[in-house]
């Protein structure tokens, strides 16, 4: 209470702000806590210490052993809060795990939760042909999850960036939870893959950018690329669907794309901007944790006939 003696021998302002804070403190006992559960490197574990209602969510140790995977530092623990819902503690911030509400395809881009961030599961099988509509797994990103694990400002991002030699060019990337690593182990398979063939060349001899903050086109969202953690290969080799007719986005196929490149960065913890229905050929980024996801739980392509809800 020292601060606060201080505080009191000030004017006026001072008194009532010391005020406010005495009120806060005396407050705080009557505000509702939420229930802690700390991770101890066991999630198997972590999910059977919640009460009985959490145990019934297949995906839940999934999920969580998807994002450890990816970032191993960053899960501390889970809590349920008064309305009963569970929340991820992930470096040093809470993200609801399921809000329960029933979303729209859109509504589930700009609002995710921890659980829509998987809602589809990435396909590992190459090559892609065509997609059902709104199959975007991936694309479902809780930007303030990545703020807070690449940086929550354009110069907080941009300290966070290296220089990461990539086929021969010199591109900034997160040095972050590995991602400018990843994208060097990439360069290293890719190098040796274009000396054996020299016609993959055409797709990295010029690079359209990594790191640029920035929102994605016609949208409010952050682009993955501000948080240096994506880059776009030669735009004269991609296709985009916002360049096409909806009804070329039915019949789009990806097989024409080499599988060789694909699977160079899905190796290295990166997804592919083309297994989306709203595909972006030339576009790459490093999510670790959507790959884990994806080898835990191995998917098969919805029917493209199929509606989706
Ligand atoms: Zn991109």
């Amino acid at each position: 209470m020292h601060y606060l003696a201080r505080s009191l021998r000030g004017g006026f302002l001072i008194n009532l702000f010391a005020l406010l804070v005495a009120n806060l403190f005396s407050a705080e006992p009557v505000l509702s806590k939420n229930q802690r559960f700390e991770y101890h490197d066991d999630i198997q574990a972590l999910a059977r210490s919640l009460p009985d209602s959490f145990h019934h969510d297949e995906k839940l140790v999934s999920i969580l052993t998807a994002l450890t995977a990816g970032y191993p530092e960053a899960l501390q623990g889970l809590e349920i809060s008064s309305d009963q819902r569970l929340v991820v503690c992930l470096t040093g911030q809470k993200f609801i795990y399921d809000d329960g509400l029933t979303k729209t395809f859109e509504e589930r881009l700009d609002h995710p939760d921890i659980k829509d961030m998987f809602y589809q599961t990435y396909p590992l099988a190459n090559p892609t042909d065509r997609l059902p509509k709104d199959f975007d797994p991936g694309r479902y990103r809780i930007e303030a999850l990545f703020m807070a694990l690449y940086g929550e400002s354009e110069s907080a991002v941009a300290k966070n960036c290296v220089a990461v030699e990539f086929c021969g060019h010199s591109v900034k990337f997160n040095a972050r939870c590995g991602a400018a690593d990843a994208l060097r182990a990439v360069s290293g398979d890719l190098t040796t893959l274009l000396a054996h063939k020299p016609e993959l060349r055409a797709y990295v001899n010029k690079l359209a950018g990594t790191f640029n903050w920035r929102k994605i086109a016609g949208t409010e969202r952050l682009s993955e690329h501000s948080f240096g953690t994506a880059i776009d290969l030669n735009v004269e080799k991609a296709a985009y669907w916002r360049w096409q007719s909806p009804t070329q986005m039915e019949t789009f196929s990806r097989k024409n794309w080499p599988t060789e490149i694909i699977e160079n960065f899905e190796r290295h913890g990166f997804i592919w901007g083309g297994k989306w229905w709203h595909f972006d050929t030339m576009h790459f980024e490093y999510r670790p944790e959507i790959i884990a996801y994806a080898k835990s739980a191995p998917a098969r392509i919805p029917e493209t006939q199929t509606a989706h809800p």
